[in-house]
């Protein structure tokens, strides 16, 4: 048979976090610093949730956009917190689906999509897959957020910037005067944004301000994946000022064509989580977050991180982050190279969901690398 495969599918390099893989299912029990996903398992209350709505037969379809009462529980928290009236919201398959939906309505061929780097790996290949550019804006060596750069790269052909704060990778959460003299630049070319604020939950010193505070053009996406471990069971939220409804209307119109609907019995979970307190959770998360930056930071050059569960550092001097990486594995520590996430190979990325065990485990052999 000829070649089957379309085109498209050659512009997405999976082959960094593969290797990783690959490397790591030769280890025996090894420190495992490379996975995306809470350690803590679903809350056993939203667990009743879902197995309730299932024993119910809330089994189909839901509404396109999502279960009405969800949509307006997810209405009324936005409002309250952006000051938006009548919002429009999309119940989504995981903030995965939701980055889908909005790049395939949004983004045509010869597009520039601004992201600053370090990034999250999706939005290069999607925006890639669909014939856009990201237009990479360096936020070494502090990971703050590169207002002025920023506001350099936009051209003519800017489709929109895009925000992620707490971030994956750097862990980083940006400040009100940062996403505010974003909002000021989005706002003077009329530029739209795109804040994925999957891990706002995760915030450990302090606010995590968000840009949709400040400029009605944000596309804000949520997910439950990270706050209540539910990872599985793919559910997500875009929200977006009422100026910017035709951008959800579109989003839903794909949605009815390709993922039909959000998993029905996780939405009824989605709406008790809303009211679930995460509070001892997170304060578990600070407490690891303090354990490996202060078993790193005389060890290793790296920003403290606010906020996600991860820790941006810089491979040692002489080596550069996949060469750091491969003998880190060698050791039994997986962690996976920056360049996964960024045009530069210098740093690599530790998740630190895992046990206080494994993180001192991790911090111990790492130190002994260098
Ligand atoms: N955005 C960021 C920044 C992420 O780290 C992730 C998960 N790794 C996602 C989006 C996707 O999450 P999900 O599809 O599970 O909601």
């Amino acid at each position: 048979m000829k070649d089957i495969i379309a085109d498209r599918t050659k512009l997405i390099d999976a082959s960094g976090i593969r290797k990783v893989f690959a490397l790591g299912a030769t280890l025996d029990d090894p420190v495992n610093f490379s996975i995306g996903q809470p350690d803590f398992d679903v809350p056993e209350a939203l667990k009743e949730v879902a197995i309730k709505a299932i024993r119910a037969g809330q089994n189909s379809y839901s509404q396109t956009a999502g279960d009405e009462i969800l949509k307006e529980r997810i209405a009324e928290r936005v409002s309250k917190e952006y000051g938006w009236e009548n919002p429009a919201v999309l119940v989504v398959s995981g903030v995965s689906g939701g980055l889908l939906l909005a790049f395939l309505s949004l983004v045509n061929p010869g597009d520039e999509v601004i992201v600053p780097d370090p990034y999250f790996v999706m939005y290069k290949h999607l925006v890639n897959m669909l014939g856009g550019k990201c237009v990479f804006v360096d936020s070494y060596p502090d990971f703050m957020l590169p207002a002025e750069k920023i506001a350099d790269a936009i051209t003519d052909k800017t489709k929109m910037i895009i925000l992620n704060s707490p971030c994956n990778p750097t862990g980083m959460v940006y400040s009100e005067d940062q996403v505010k003299a974003v909002a000021e630049i989005a706002a003077k070319k009329d530029i739209l944004v795109l804040t994925d604020e999957i891990y706002e939950r995760f915030c450990y010193d302090g606010e995590c301000p968000s840009i949709a505070k400040y400029y009605e053009k944000s596309l804000v996406l949520h997910g439950f994946s990270k706050s209540h471990a539910m990872t599985g069971w793919r559910l997500g939220y875009v929200a977006a000022h009422e100026s910017l409804k035709d951008v959800i209307e579109q989003m839903t119109k794909i949605q009815q064509y390709t993922f039909v609907c959000a998993p029905t019995p996780f939405q009824k979970a989605a709406l008790a989580a809303l009211d679930y307190d995460v509070s001892d959770l997170v304060d578990a998360y600070r407490k690891k977050r303090d354990l490996l930056y202060d078993g790193l930071r005389d060890t290793f050059e790296l920003v403290k991180p606010l906020g996600a569960f991860y820790a941006f550092v810089k491979a040692p001097d002489g080596s550069t982050a996949s060469a750091f990486v491969g003998k880190a594995i060698a050791n039994n520590v997986l962690i996976i190279p920056g360049n996964v996430f960024s045009e530069k190979d210098t740093h690599f990325r530790i998740s630190y969901a895992t046990t206080d065990e494994k993180i001192r485990q991790g911090v111990e052999i790492l130190r002994k690398l260098v």
